[in-house]
Parts: structure tokens; sequence; C-alpha cells
């Protein structure tokens, strides 16, 4: 340990004790990555808080001793967002896992940062609520981190993404102080402060305090599953529901790597098919049975296969195990896999998806499809093999090119994973130099000394190369089509 970080150590040991620290080489390693696993840094130390004067004192300390945070939930960030800073304080949430009321009356409930998605509605479930952001991760995903991402989940088409649910926060800004955003109400005055930390990736400050929206369970639930001979017959299906004005909670698709990996784990008696579709509808009993109906006849107009209703809650269940379990069960057929986070308008799925197709041709890599497919959000997966020398570069190389034909399509960078460092510096592909610049002041106004968690979600030289030099070779930069910052 160098002089200076030594100092540091002793210092949070006695403002927060010994037992609130870790410095030993062999424990600090539990935290040099996040799910991005391709970069990892060490950092200098790691806190443990337990409640919200620990992360002030923590901050405080960084603010002395002129060291960078990153905040940390259970580290299940896809794009790099809890990745550590090597001289820097890691501040872990995970102790802070109170969950603090249960307002009824007023739909709320107030947690700390550290409680698991799935805790919030495993809290109500008694009294017919639930919470409805729901990540596939979302067993051990936090609130804090989910706040940080703003994260969505299949429910997301109808019910919106976590911004959607979250009324009230406290945030621990870089200099220490304690704020609170929004309140009970869904109404607040002034600028909306609440929104613009909501999806700031912990480069704004560190939410210490969350209150969420929950809401009634539905009376009816039904879920269908249905096989296609390709990925774009599930599409056009898509497209059909929508058009017949139903609002569907939840429309997924699978192709057939995933499909086959996802059976393979965890058996839930899937077809043997190019593409699954699967389709949630809630509501009052008689919408949803109507709207089964007007489901099913699209199904049968286009010739899907294999159709099923689920007909017990059980049934339901199994039907969603292997969506939710898709991501890992790649791992059953590839030692590494890259997982990809870009939209593109739902008319452009099919286009965007023959691209997919040719690039894993072009790079010789797998690349499976599974996708939130009523709200245009893609999550390819990208098979490699990291002890192949090179692999890991090609598999990256690929993932990026995809993002660029998301956005050529009219997309976004990312739907639901973040930005972090690992499309940090692909930024530039949908943003301006002046957006960025905006951004980059706004950020300041929180975090005047670039503290909070340095290196994510903006584009900085440092990180992205020299300005005004390219930061990257980027498809995108050398066809002269996007801005350098
Ligand atoms: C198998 C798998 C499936 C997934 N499925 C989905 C999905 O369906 N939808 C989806 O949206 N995501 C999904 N994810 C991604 C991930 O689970 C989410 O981004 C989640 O919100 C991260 O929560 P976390 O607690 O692990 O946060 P971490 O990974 O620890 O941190 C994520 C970011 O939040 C910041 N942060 C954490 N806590 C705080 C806080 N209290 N205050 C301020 N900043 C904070 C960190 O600095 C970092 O930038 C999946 C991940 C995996 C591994």
């Amino acid at each position: 340990m160098k002089r200076g970080e030594r100092e540091l150590c002793e210092a949070a040991v006695a403002a927060l004790g010994r037992e609130a620290v870790i410095s030993e080489l062999e424990q600090l390693r539990t935290y040099e990555c996040d799910g991005l696993t391709g970069t990892r840094v060490v950092p200098a130390l790691v806190i443990l808080a337990n409640s919200t004067q620990h992360v002030q004192e923590a901050v405080r300390l960084c603010n002395t001793y002129d060291v960078p945070f990153v905040a940390r939930g259970a580290g299940t960030g896809l794009s790099g967002g809890a990745l550590p800073v090597a001289d820097g304080i890691v501040i872990s949430l995970q102790r802070m896992n109170r969950i603090l009321e249960i307002d009824l009356e007023s739909e709320r409930v107030v947690v700390e940062p550290g409680v698991t998605n799935l805790a919030v509605t495993q809290a109500v479930a008694g009294h017919g609520y639930y919470y409805a952001p729901d990540p596939s991760s979302q067993q051990v995903c936090t609130i804090g981190g989910n706040v940080a991402e703003n994260s969505g989940g299949a429910h997301c088409l109808k019910y919106g993404f976590t911004v959607n649910h979250v009324t009230a926060l406290d945030v621990v800004m870089p200099d220490g102080s304690l704020v609170q955003l929004g309140g009970k109400s869904l109404h607040t005055s002034g600028p909306d402060l609440l929104g613009t930390f909501i999806g700031s990736e912990g480069t704004l400050g560190i939410a210490t305090q969350v209150t969420l929206r929950i809401l009634r369970k539905p009376d009816s639930v039904c879920t269908l599953l249905a096989g296609f001979d390709s990925v774009d017959g599930a599409g056009e299906a898509v497209s059909d529901v929508i058009a017949a004005g139903v609002l569907a909670s939840a429309m997924e698709i699978m192709d057939r790597l995933t499909l086959e990996a996802a059976e393979a784990a965890v058996s839930a008696g899937y077809p043997a098919v190019e593409a699954l579709l699967l389709v949630e509808l809630d509501g009052t009993s008689d919408q949803v049975e109507e709207e089964t109906e007007r489901v099913l006849e699209i199904f049968k107009r286009l010739g899907a296969s294999e159709v099923r209703v689920a007909k017990s809650d059980a049934e339901r269940a199994l039907f969603w195990r292997g969506r939710k379990a898709a991501f890992a069960a790649l791992g059953r057929v590839s030692p590494n896999y890259y997982v990809q986070d870009g939209v593109v308008p739902r008319s452009k799925l099919p286009a965007v998806l023959r691209r997919i197709g040719e690039l894993s041709e072009e790079h010789g890599l797998p690349v499976g499809n599974v996708f939130h497919a009523g709200d245009g959000n893609l999550h390819p997966l990208v098979l490699y093999d990291a002890s192949i020398p090179g692999d890991l570069a090609k598999a990256e190389r690929l993932a990026e090119e995809i993002l660029v034909a998301c956005v050529e399509a009219g997309g976004a960078l990312t739907g639901e994973h973040g930005i972090g460092t690992d499309k940090a510096c692909s930024m530039p592909l949908m943003f301006s130099k002046d957006d960025l610049a905006v951004m980059a002041r706004l950020r300041r106004a929180f975090d005047p000394d670039g503290r909070a968690n340095p290196g994510k979600l903006f584009p900085t030289p440092r990180l992205c190369g020299e300005v005004p030099g390219p930061y990257r070779e980027h498809p995108l930069e050398k066809a002269g089509r996007a801005e350098r910052f």
C-alpha cells in the first residue's frame, strides 16, 4: 500500500470502524469489476457503508485526500459503471438493505439503496401490491443500482422504467452534503432534479434513501408463447399485436441459439423453433380474455407453431424461467460472452437483426439474440473465447458495430444497461459536441471536482484519446458521420 493510501485507510478506520473498511488485496479483488468482466481495476480501499452518515463520512474523506469514489450496489451492471478507479474508494451500499417504510395508503415504499429489486415486491406481495420494474437480475441487483442505471425489464413496455417509479431520493452530494429530491407525491416544483439524477450512473452523487411507487397486482395475467420459423416472423407478430391496439405488458423474442441454450439450462419445455415469442397480457379478467383471443388470432393468421397458453402460475413461471436465465445460459455454449444493449425503432428490427447476422459472419463469432421486442431493445450476445488471443477484441469490435447499426437505424446506444466505461467513447455517435458540453456542465454543477465515478458515462480525453483527435477509430467516424469531441 502506498503512503497516501495508508493514511487514507487509517483515517477511514478511525472514522468508520475497522469492520467497515476493506484494505487487503485479496478482498479488494472482489470489487475489481462488475458484470462487464473484461476490464478490472483494484481500488485503493472499499468502504462498507451501513448508514447515510457513513456514506457522508466516506465522501468527505475522498475530498480530504483528493481521491475519487465509486458507488457500488450488487455489481451486476453490464457497462462497467461500478468499475473502481485505481487510487479511489469504492463505497459499497449493500449493507444498507433495510426497508424503512411501507405506506400502503400512499402506495409508496421507502428503502435503503442496498435493498434488492425483488425484495420490494416480496415485502408488499401479501398486501396485493408489487414493484413494476423487473430487470432479469432482480434477485440480486439493488434499488440504488437500478436508480443509477434507470433500469428496465420485460414489463417496462407497459409500465415504464425505474424513472417512472421513483418519487424521492436522499442523495449524498460529492461534497458530502445531503439533499432530498422529490417527495411522496408525483408532483414537485422547479427543475426535475430527480429525473436528472436517475440514470446518471453514480456521477452526480450517491443515493442513500429511495421512495418507490408500488402498484396493485392486476386481477388477471395471461402468458402465451408461440414459435415462428424466423425472427422476422416473430417480429411481424409483435407489430400486429401492437397495431391491433393490444398493450401487452411484455413481448420478448429469443432466437434459436439463445432458445437452445436456455432450454438446456432450465428445461422450460420450449419448442425447437427458429424464434420464440413470449407475450404477457394483464388487466381485468374480461380484458385479458378478450386480448388473449385477439393475440391467438394473430398467431394463427401468421402461421405460428407450438402456440401455448399458460394454464397456471407455475406454468407461467416456467415460460419465463428460460427468458430470465437467457444471458447466463449462453455461458453453457461459450466460455465467454459479451452482452450488447442497443435500441432501434420497432419497424427497423428486421433490418438491424439481418445486419447483426452479417456482422456475425464477417467476424466469425456467433451472436445469440434475445430482446424486449415491444420496445425495440436488443440484447445481442456475442460469443467468444477469452483464452484465444484477439477473440475479446474481435467480440468488442463486433458489438460496437452492432451499436453503430442501431444508431444508424435511428435508435439509441443503450436501452437499460447504461453507458458506463463501456460506451462512454461511443457517446459522440449520438450526441454532438454541444450536447456533450451541456452534459459536462450539468455534471460539474453537481460535482465540480469530478470525484464521483470519473471515467463513466461521459467521454473524456483521458479515456478516449486526446482532444481534438478521434478517441477510437470508429466506423461512423471513419465515414465522417460522427462528431469528434
Ligand atoms: C444476468 C443479468 C441480467 C440483467 N438484466 C437486466 C435487465 O433485464 N434490465 C436492466 O435494466 N438491467 C439488467 N442487468 C444489468 C444490471 O443488473 C442493472 O444495471 C442493475 O440496475 C445494476 O444494479 P447493481 O446493484 O448491481 O448496481 P452496480 O452494478 O453495483 O452499479 C451500477 C451503477 O450504479 C451506480 N450505483 C450503484 N448504487 C448507487 C447508489 N446508491 N447511488 C448512486 N449510484 C449508484 C454504480 O456506481 C454504477 O455506476 C442485468 C445484469 C445481469 C448480470
